[in-house]
């Protein structure tokens, strides 16, 4: 049978977007913004117009991925220059700055009434001096110490700053500078005081020099990553979007790779997500080409959804229509492998509106499909950024397989005349949403306890943009411990039982 127009479209897209030239769509690459181009170019020949920032088609969005030494990280006891990363290093949450003190033990920094303890009791002069803490505790480091609850760092940085210290040096008696423990924080500079971690020996220099110069320079590392926005504007008061993430793992550099071999090989994401960017492009083309509309529409390539759906939380965040407005967001993620034989297709969030049941039922080609449908608005893809808004979605997926997240994401296991089933399903649904008024929304019950990417153990979503201390909460999952305990979106996680949640990456 000869390939139709959208099929040979479909097949050209994803030949481009998941070729070797674009090393994996990585967030933030220079290969990232050549797809966006693409895209941009697709949008743009149909005759979408531009829908991002300033008139143009791209909606950029930073990530801060961790942080870097700059050149200027020093410290001297007394004379003697110590050496970064072997004799200290700068928390994450030190501020920059350069400059000598006079060093103050302030021995374990613990002040503990219950237990008539007091480092600072015995202490005077200590504003403007260099506060040094053994990080260990008083009966010696263990579970059963009396002094547990005043074991984590930040409590004993608490305590000091009421004594206005120029700035603190940690170190731990009981073990020696362990480099990582306190660097992995993307969230930088949150204390208006350099903070320092030093080893043991390193400390009894500063003791008996009883003088400091220190120095730090920490610089955020960040990326810019860009969503391709394109829309139609009817003059509608109400808008459907639809939405596919177009980044994948590069070289699988970020981590989320399930490849285990040892040389780095490109992924190359054939079906996460080229396809659903492929079908994201002909639909454009099919509602553009429609005579009767009657609704706006945003067309949305996602960047940064394999870094925790980045693109889809910066963009519901920045929308210039109030949430309200939006009939439904339609979502495409791996939609690029339909088994020729079963034509199993799942269709998730068909709980977020009372409407969607009716609606499916009208669909031309549903026939052809063996369709499997979950409730919940919340999975792991850009839907659930939309659903978090109160909008109702829907997510298109053809199942996963077994090169889900490692380099045998290729084209040559796609089923084109199968996804272009997918692109007439959507767009006949479309075309149901065009006779009918604005749907309803409802809330879903959670479904997705065993969904990695969101550890919703708690029944907390997590907000990834958060730069705080703890974790902000997005959404909460009904039924879940979190809802249970009465907790609600925008409030901050700062403990969870005796565990403390220093950030997002704690979690
Ligand atoms: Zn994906």
């Amino acid at each position: 049978m000869a390939q139709s127009p959208t099929e040979k479209n479909l097949k050209a897209h994803v030949t481009y977007l998941a070729s070797d030239k674009l090393e994996g769509r990585l967030t933030g690459s220079k290969n990232e913004v050549e797809a966006s181009v693409y895209i941009r170019k697709q949008f743009a020949e149909i005759g979408i117009k531009p829908g991002g920032d300033l008139g143009t088609f791209y909606q950029t969005f930073t990530f801060h991925t961790g942080y870097r030494y700059g050149k200027k990280n020093t410290l001297k006891a007394g004379r003697k220059k110590l050496e970064l990363d072997k004799d200290f290093y700068p928390l994450a949450y030190s501020a920059n700055a350069k400059m000598d003190g006079e060093i103050l033990f302030a021995g374990f920094g613990i002040q503990s009434p219950e237990n008539n303890y007091d480092d600072f009791a015995k202490l005077s002069n200590t504003e403007g001096k260099v506060f040094l803490i053994d990080l260990s505790l008083p009966d010696g480091n263990h579970p059963h110490s009396k002094y547990i609850d005043n074991k984590p760092w930040k409590k004993r940085l608490e305590t000091a700053k009421k004594y206005k210290p120029s700035a603190i040096i940690f170190f731990n008696s009981d073990e020696d500078l362990t480099v990582e423990a306190y660097k992995k924080y993307h969230n930088l500079q949150q204390e208006n005081i350099p903070i320092l971690h030093v080893s043991p020996e390193t400390a009894e220099k500063l003791k008996s020099a009883g003088k400091v110069s220190l120095s730090v320079d920490l610089q955020k590392d960040e990326i810019i990553g860009r969503n391709v926005v394109g829309v139609i504007n009817n003059k509608s008061a109400n808008t459907i979007i639809i939405g596919a993430h177009y980044d994948h793992l590069g070289f699988g550099e970020y981590g989320s790779s399930l490849y285990t071999g040892k040389i780095q090989q490109i992924h190359n994401g054939a079906d996460d997500n080229a396809s659903g960017t492929a079908a994201l492009i002909e639909l454009s083309r099919k509602i553009f080409e429609d005579k009767n509309p009657q609704y706006n529409y945003i067309f949305v390539a996602f960047s940064g959804e394999e870094l925790g759906l980045l693109g889809s939380n910066y963009f519901v965040k920045n929308m210039t229509i109030p949430a309200s407005d939006i009939n439904c967001m339609l979502n495409m993620d791996m939609v690029g492998r339909l088994d020729s034989v079963s034509h199993e297709l799942g269709i998730y969030g068909v709980g977020t509106s009372p409407d969607w049941e009716k609606l499916m039922k009208q669909v031309k080609n549903k026939d052809y499909f063996k369709i499997k449908t979950t409730e919940s608005g919340i999975g792991n893809s850009d839907h659930s950024s939309f659903y978090m808004k109160d909008i109702p979605v829907l997510h298109f997926f053809t199942g996963t397989h077994q090169d889900y997240h490692k380099p045998s994401d290729d084209i040559e296991k796609l089923n084109f005349a199968g996804e272009e089933m997918v692109v007439n399903y959507i767009y006949n649904l479309v075309e149901i949403l065009n006779r009918n008024p604005k749907i309803g929304f409802s809330k879903t019950k959670d479904q997705t306890a065993s969904t990695p990417r969101f550890k919703v153990t708690l029944g907390i979503v997590p907000d990834y943009f958060y730069e705080g201390a703890g974790i902000r909460v997005d959404g909460i999952s009904p039924e879940k411990p979190a809802d249970k305990a009465g907790m609600k979106a925008g409030d901050v996680v700062m403990k969870i039982n005796d565990y403390e949640v220093k950030d997002m990456h704690n979690y």
